[in-house]
Formats: structure tokens, C-alpha cells, sequence
């Protein structure tokens, strides 16, 4: 079976190989390739490779996450939830849309930092990623403060949410000082923005973990100042990791080895900077 990652541009994504990984160490006979459609052509690729009958299943990235919505036949809770579909399964003719990032970035998080029932969380911007974290973490956490460049994209997102929440600019950051968890779920400080970070660095503190999503560069400048400051880092591949592994799952009803996703990811990402 074929399998995609759709997206526009594509360019190096470390999707292919971390599927390819999992499909070849369950001696699976499927090939994940990335497939670049530019918006104009989304509706005639859903209708010919997507619809084939040798398609398994695709992941959606930037910029089709919403725009795919209206192709799907039907939504699965985790897509409604996001707003947003990041995973095609196919079953028969029917295409159901589903979104495997908050799942992910919430195991990832929680694998470190333990319970977050009562934790008090700063999440940074309002966009698509954002979206799908805050619905998990807002029911989940004591505090859930969300500080976006647009605040009023931020107010709208605060509002949506079950659970306690507040909201500001990202340039009120000073709030970070009383919180457990910070999140980054902005694109300040990835590649090729290296060197640069969404936080002043006087806000961090050792009581805090950094959770940045981003995973390319693996060490962002937001990590490098955390660790100086004494606090605890998460970088974004496990993210993306767990999001593959569910949408893995979704595909083949398989459980995947995760070491063996995030270790072909990450010899992809390296393989990349030589
Ligand atoms: P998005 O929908 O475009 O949202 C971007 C957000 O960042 C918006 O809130 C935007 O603010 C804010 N932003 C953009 N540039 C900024 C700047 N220069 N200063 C301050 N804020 C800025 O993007 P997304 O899909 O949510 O992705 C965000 C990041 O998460 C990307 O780096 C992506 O690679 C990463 N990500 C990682 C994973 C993973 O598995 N690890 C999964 C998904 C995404 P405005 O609202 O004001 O425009």
C-alpha cells in the first residue's frame, strides 16, 4: 500500500524515513512517501492518489490541515476537537480525517513531566498546533495562560476552552515566572531562525520545564537559555514521534516500535545538516 505525507513544500521531511522504519521492522509491504501538492491541486489528488485503491493512509501538514477537512467523509473526535486533520484513514471508499499532534504532544510532555493535573502552563501562540494542544491541556492542568503575537486569536482560543484559562500578547511574558510548564508552539527559533527566542530569557527559572515543540533545529535557542536558567528541557521530536505512532496505529491497527521511529527521525534530521 502507498502512503503519504501531503504537504507544500515537502522539502527533507523526516516523515518517510520514520515510517519506513516501522513498516520494514514489521516486515510490511507499504511505502510512505512525501507527496507535495500545492492548494490548487488538493481536490483533483484526494480524487486520484488518494481514492486509489492501493492508498493506505496520509499524513496532512502545513498548508492542507483545514483545507483537507472538507474533502474528508468523515471526521474522527480528535480532528473536530483541533479543528484541524493531520491524518487521512481509509476504510472501503470512506477518507476520515483525524489529528494525532495533541495525543502526541500531550504523551511526550506527560512522559517527562509526570501528572499535570496541577500545573500551571503557559502555552505560546494561537496557530494550529496551539489549537490542538490547548483543547487537551486546558481540561487536564490547573492553569492553562495562552500568549499569542495576535492576543485576540489568543482571546478566541481562551474562550473555546473547557477548564481555566486565561490569555495575553507574547510580549507579556512575565507570567512565566509563577508557571510549571512553558510550551512553545510558535516557529520562532526553527530552522533557519536559529539563534532566535520567543522568550526573554530572565522569565525562565529552574522550577520550570521547557517544552518546545519545535524540532529542527533538536536544541533551540529557547532550550539553550532554559538550560542556563537551570530548567528541565523537552525538544518537539518525540512529538512528532508519538503523533506518527498514532496515526501508525490508526493505518495498520499496529502498535510501532517508538524507538525505532524516533531513531530513524533523528538520523534523518542529522543527515540533513551534513
Ligand atoms: P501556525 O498555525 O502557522 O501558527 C504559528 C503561531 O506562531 C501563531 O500563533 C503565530 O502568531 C505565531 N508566530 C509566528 N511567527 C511568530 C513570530 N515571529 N513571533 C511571535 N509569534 C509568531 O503554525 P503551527 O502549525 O501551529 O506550527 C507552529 C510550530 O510548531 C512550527 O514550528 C511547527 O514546525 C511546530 N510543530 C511541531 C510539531 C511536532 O510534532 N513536534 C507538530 C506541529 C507543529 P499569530 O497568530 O500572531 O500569527
Amino acid at each position: 500500500m502507498r502512503f503519504y505525507l501531503l504537504g507544500y513544500p515537502v522539502g527533507h521531511s523526516v516523515s518517510p524515513p520514520m515510517h519506513n522504519a516501522a513498516f520494514s521492522e514489521l516486515g510490511l509491504d507499504h511505502k510512505y512517501s512525501t507527496l507535495g501538492v500545492h492548494p490548487d491541486q488538493l481536490a483533483e489528488i484526494i480524487d486520484t492518489e488518494i481514492r486509489a485503491d492501493s492508498f493506505g493512509g496520509a499524513s496532512v501538514t502545513i498548508p492542507h490541515k483545514i483545507e483537507i477537512i472538507k474533502h474528508m467523509d468523515e471526521l474522527g473526535e480528535s480532528a473536530v476537537r483541533a479543528s484541524a486533520v493531520n491524518t487521512i484513514e481509509k476504510t472501503g471508499n470512506v477518507l476520515r480525517g483525524h489529528n494525532t499532534d495533541a495525543v502526541g504532544g500531550i504523551r511526550a510532555l506527560t512522559e517527562v513531566y509526570g501528572s499535570i493535573s496541577k500545573a500551571r502552563v503557559v502555552l505560546l501562540g494561537a496557530g494550529g498546533a496551539a489549537n490542538a494542544l490547548a483543547a487537551e491541556l486546558a481540561p487536564r492542568v490547573r492553569e492553562l495562560i495562552i500568549l499569542n503575537r495576535s492576543v485576540e486569536k489568543a482571546k478566541a482560543l481562551s474562550e473555546r476552552l473547557d477548564g481555566n484559562t486565561g490569555y495575553g500578547s507574547i510580549l507579556d511574558q512575565s507570567v512565566i515566572e509563577s508557571s510549571d510548564i512553558l510550551v512553545n508552539a510558535t516557529p520562532v527559533g526553527m530552522s533557519p531562525n536559529i539563534g532566535k527566542s520567543p522568550v526573554e530569557a530572565e522569565h525562565l527559572h529552574s522550577g520550570l520545564l521547557v517544552y518546545d515543540i519545535v524540532y529542527n533545529p533538536l536544541k533551540t535557542q529557547l532550550q539553550i537559555d532554559a538550560d542556563a536558567a537551570g530548567a528541565r528541557t523537552l525538544g518537539g521530536l518525540w512529538m512528532l514521534v508519538y503523533q506518527g505512532v498514532e496515526a501508525f496505529k490508526i493505518w495498520t491497527g499496529i502498535e510501532p516500535s517508538a524507538e525505532t521511529m524516533y531513531d530513524a527521525a533523528l538520523a534523518a534530521l542529522e543527515a540533513n545538516h551534513h
